[in-house]
């Protein structure tokens, strides 16, 4: 299986092979912003299983509520941010699961900091929620 992911200009792309680890929403104000959005939903891939097809990046460091930073790489013409790098999980690369644009994508697992999470905004109960980040990771992991 493999699949790309491109920013909204399209000159950022990556390639990700196999299935992500784990697929996690998040409703943190964070996430908000950086998106635009009202949630994120990050894809976490094996660092081996993500490669760049295309693209220059820029990046923006931030600490998070584990006590540690993510850099979050983004397109510098459109500004869509398409991977970001926890460093609590420095195997991993999290990947903007909309940048697929794939209907298809796996369901998130679970949700965190839905004590964020807008309040008119339902989602499936097969998506376990969490308050906060039960395992204080990175930002959606
Ligand atoms: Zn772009
Ligand atoms: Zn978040």
């Amino acid at each position: 299986m493999e699949r790309h992911a491109s920013c909204h200009c399209g000159q950022l792309a990556l390639r990700c092979t196999g299935e992500p680890s784990k697929v996690s929403l998040c409703h943190c104000f964070d996430c908000q912003r950086r998106t635009g959005s009202l949630f994120s939903v990050a894809a976490f891939f094996p660092r081996a299983a993500v490669a760049p097809i295309a693209g220059a990046a820029r990046s923006f460091h931030r600490p998070s509520a584990s006590g540690f930073g993510v850099s979050f790489h983004f397109c510098p013409e459109c500004g869509s941010s398409l991977w970001w790098e926890p460093e609590r999980l420095p195997h991993l690369i999290g990947v903007a699961a909309g940048a697929f644009a794939d209907p298809g994508f796996p369901m998130p697992e679970q949700a965190v900091w839905a004590e964020e999470r807008h309040r008119w905004l339902e989602l499936p109960s097969e998506i376990a929620a969490h308050a906060r980040n039960p395992v204080r990771t990175a930002p959606g992991e």
